[in-house]
């Protein structure tokens, strides 16, 4: 069956405004309708079947038909289906899940603060930093400081946070006191002959002169993903967070870390932070946290800033950010599940154990005329795909030869994403077992090879 010939889809295409999608071209294609899931597969309404080679949004650390989450957010449906925690009141569950989201976050995490999605995280966390630097009496130190290829979210703030062109162009995007560092990419930012040591230093260099420059009263926070997620799966090079957080020390600026992607497992431990020796003041994280089975993020601050607000609300009164939703109990019912099937299956360990089929199955195919590098860490990684793999020169984006790969995959049967650039990211259920790995590396390599034919029959080679 065509994917638009469907009567679903031919409703989604009469109602639906879709997000983060081409617009035009859902129109013409029509969407891939998707009605249930089983372990790492979901199956479309034709009953055909795909491997989740991105566990949906990077998100399905569980997969897709974990009974025990459904159950979980029954239970609490049944025992208290909502309740807030503005104004002294709080749902039992919510307090349940602080506790445990403290309990396993780097050290130096104090508070837990919830919201309903990353970009919402990161907003509050933006907030934060104004904040926070007021109620200290530094009305100036206000600015934020992100990378290129940074993704944080969408909301204004997140967005401006957010280092791509599709975020910012025809948004009014960024707002003012968002700044952009240089994306640590060592294989395409390096100088010839630069060690990735070498490299790192030069751009926490480089940073401490945009610190300077901007003048360190005026700057209030760094973010980082640990690994670059929607910008290109970039792993950071040797020492860099080690430098950059020396320079951040030196000017009084927080280190806010994005776990929102990394965050319950992703880079082989519980936070990439542990992963890349990150200290962060705050870190935002959502996703896995619930398995993607229920929609929550949460913002944990240090001892130290929570002392500050507290403090500023005997002054004050209200601390004046919450959502309706925030703490909600049945996401949290959800979260506190989730965290427990991790814990039982020792899934860090199982992580660690599949990660170098994943990392090795990359690599293999490094030698791919169109694979300019293969790269990742723990369960993510990427292909960067290009024209000419000596100057790395990409395709022209108008020949959006990603989105073929991602066509060619899916017809068989693997469902991967394209990032911009004709990068294709890797972010597979942390459960997934070896076979399948094996097996989704399978159909990747046979949609490359098929991609590549396309290309040079096209002449874009
Ligand atoms: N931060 C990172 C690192 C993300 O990958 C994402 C989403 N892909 C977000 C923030 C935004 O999360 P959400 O889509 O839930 O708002």
């Amino acid at each position: 069956m065509d994917q638009a010939d469907s009567a679903a889809a031919r409703r989604d295409l009469a109602f639906h405004l879709h997000p983060s999608t081409n617009l035009a071209l859902v129109q013409a294609e029509g969407p891939l309708v998707i009605s249930r899931g089983e372990g790492v597969y979901v199956y479309d309404e034709a009953g055909n079947r795909y491997i989740e080679g991105m566990a949906g949004l990077w998100c399905a650390g569980l997969g897709f038909s974990e009974k025990r989450l459904a159950e979980a957010a029954y239970r609490q449906m049944l025992a208290l289906p909502f309740y807030h925690s503005f104004s002294g009141k709080v749902p039992a569950i919510s307090t349940e899940l602080a506790e445990k989201l403290v309990g396993v976050a780097p050290e130096g995490m104090g508070r837990v603060f919830f919201a309903n999605s990353g970009s919402e995280a990161n907003d509050s966390a933006v907030k934060l930093a104004w904040y926070y630097n007021n109620a200290l009496g530094r009305p100036d130190k206000k600015k934020l400081i992100s990378r290129r290829k940074a993704y944080h979210g969408v909301t204004v703030a997140s967005a401006s946070l957010t280092g791509l062109a599709f975020a910012h162009s025809d948004w009014d995007l960024p707002a003012p006191r968002f700044l952009h560092a240089e994306t640590p990419h060592h294989w395409r930012g390096a100088r010839p002959g630069e060690s990735e040591e070498a490299y790192a230093q030069r751009l926490a260099d480089e940073l401490e002169r945009l610190i300077l420059a901007e003048g360190p009263d005026t700057v209030a926070a760094f973010f980082a993903e640990p690994v670059m997620g929607a910008g290109g799966v970039l792993v950071p090079p040797a020492t860099y967070f080690e430098r950059v957080q020396q320079v951040l020390g030196k000017y009084d600026v927080l280190m806010i870390a994005d776990e929102v992607i990394c965050g319950f497992g992703r880079t082989g431990n519980m936070f990439g932070s542990q992963t890349f020796g990150i200290r962060p003041d705050v870190i935002t994280c959502a996703k896995m946290m619930t398995s993607g089975y229920q929609p929550m993020s949460a913002m944990m601050v240090s001892q130290r800033i929570y002392s500050v607000l507290e403090d500023q609300s005997r002054k004050l009164g209200v601390f004046g950010h919450g959502f309706t939703y925030s703490g909600h109990p049945v996401p949290a019912a959800v979260a506190l599940e989730t965290l427990a099937i991790y814990e039982e299956r020792d899934l860090l360990a199982h992580v660690r154990r599949v990660a170098p089929v994943l990392q090795e199955g990359l690599r293999a195919m490094a030698d791919h005329p169109m694979v300019g590098e293969a790269r990742g860490v723990g369960l993510i990684g990427a292909w960067e795909l290009v024209r000419d793999k000596a100057t790395k020169a990409g395709f022209d984006p108008k020949a959006a030869v990603g989105a073929q790969f991602v066509r060619n995959a899916q017809r068989r049967g693997a469902i991967l994403r394209v990032l911009p650039g004709d990068i294709i990211a890797f972010s597979p259920p942390l459960v997934i077992e070896e076979h399948e790995l094996r097996e989704l590396l399978a159909h990747a390599a046979g949609a490359l090879d098929e991609t590549w034919q396309w290309v040079k029959a096209k002449g874009l080679a």
